[in-house]
């Protein structure tokens, strides 16, 4: 098929994503409005930060736009996963349980679990249970049954697949099974979504509709491919104030945290986000529907819509992985002529392969693509500043297969 046919099949979808993203531009605008931005927001300060009105209002931003009380959004927090990790070791405490409804969490938050000799909850003694995922779905009445038992502190859901070939959740989707649970969970249990990659996919965020904390990297998502680094937590008065005494220190909380530099780049980047993240989701739908007609399988499939920004391929043999995501590299507009290799990678389990020809070293919200070496041979892929640019990267695909 060429790509123009390709292209014209997408329509339905196209025109879906293009409604989001007007919906999520206007409440973005909206909330800038009304917390009125200014271009102090954006100077930097130095040494305690006391009373740096950038960081404070790009809290109360985030806050309102993600439908929270309040928000802490900084790039002292170094990535997504040290944001988890800071939100985890904030509201649990020595004996509590932390229980996953969305079976094993993300690999770079093992270590953060049950790493030994390493300063993990485990080590702390938090205990860690999980519901596993019934194919696509989440198993209510076993979460239902474990909360009853163990009254945990944390009921955490991850949103997006992660490295396994499941869809992502959809905020209906959460929202319902957040109803569900509410009657079953302790006083001061709380609600945490892991919300990496869904940010702005769907009109509702999953705080809109129950969950007590929210958390991402800005490295993805929201920082519309603009933020250099970062992380933000969003939730509640109570569960970020908790957090608040983690993200620095007891006796310091949000009254400190400076960056030089400024926050024009984030404030830049969050109005984007809802542009940058309807030009990758039209562009994986695109590769996607490509690869389709290939014989190969997509998840999700073109006709379904999908709740985070990521596509998987799954190939027949590591070849054919391998140069899917060398392809990747080298339609890239940063280092295009490095040949990426399978790789032990900090915090992964098995060897990984990754593109990522970004701006922004390793943003996944630039057209970028790992997988880890092992059969299935899965390749997730996502990103692309542009559609234009992803669609260039379809043309090679078409013809490479
Ligand atoms: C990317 C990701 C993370 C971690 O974010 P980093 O910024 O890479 O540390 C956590 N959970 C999910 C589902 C992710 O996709």
């Amino acid at each position: 098929m060429t790509l123009q046919e390709i292209e014209n099949k997408l329509q339905p979808q196209f025109k879906r994503i293009e409604d989001i993203a007007y919906h999520n531009q206007k409440k973005v605008l909206d909330a800038f409005i009304d917390c009125k931005i200014s271009s102090q927001c954006f100077n930097g300060t130095t040494g305690y930060g006391y009373d740096d009105v950038g960081r404070d209002t790009l809290g109360r931003l985030y806050a309102k736009i993600f439908g929270a009380e309040t928000a802490i959004v900084s790039p002292l927090l170094t990535c997504g996963s040290h944001a988890i990790s800071t939100v985890l070791f904030g509201l649990l405490r020595p004996s509590d349980v932390m229980l996953s409804a969305t079976g094993i969490p993300y690999d770079t938050l093992h270590d953060t679990l049950f790493g030994k000799d390493n300063g993990s909850l485990e080590e702390f003694g938090i205990k860690y249970e999980q519901v596993d995922l019934q194919g696509d779905d989440i198993q209510v009445d076993k979460v239902i049954e474990k909360i009853k038992a163990l009254k945990p502190k944390i009921v955490y859901f991850q949103r997006s697949r992660g490295y396994s070939s499941r869809k992502a959740f959809s905020v209906d989707v959460l929202e319902k099974v957040f109803k569900q649970i509410k009657p079953f969970m302790p006083k001061d249990g709380f609600i945490v979504v892991d919300n990496c990659y869904g940010e702005f996919v769907e009109k509702k965020e999953p705080s809109d509709v129950g969950a007590d904390v929210v958390v991402g990297s800005l490295i993805k998502n929201p920082g519309g491919g603009i933020a250099p680094n970062g992380g933000y937590i969003a939730g509640t008065q109570k569960a970020i104030d908790k957090i608040a005494t983690r993200f620095t220190s007891p006796s310091l909380k949000l009254e400190v945290g400076s960056y030089e530099q400024g926050y024009r780049l984030f404030y830049q980047g969050l109005f984007l986000a809802p542009h940058i993240v309807e030009q990758s989701l039209k562009g994986v739908y695109l590769v996607g529907e490509v690869l389709k007609s290939k014989g190969f399988k997509i998840i999700p499939d073109s006709n379904e819509p999908t709740f985070d920004i990521v596509k998987s391929v799954v190939f027949d043999t590591e070849e054919q992985l391998v140069k899917f995501v060398q392809t990747v590299q080298s339609v890239s507009p940063v280092d295009s002529y490095v040949l990426p290799l399978p790789w032990d990678m900090p915090g992964y389990e098995d060897k990984v392969i990754m593109a990522a020809g970004t701006f922004v070293g390793g943003a996944s919200i630039e057209l970028s693509c790992d997988s880890p070496i092992k059969n299935p041979y899965i390749a997730y892929f996502q990103g692309g500043l542009t559609y234009e640019h992803v669609k260039i990267f379809a043309e090679k695909i078409n013809n490479l297969y």
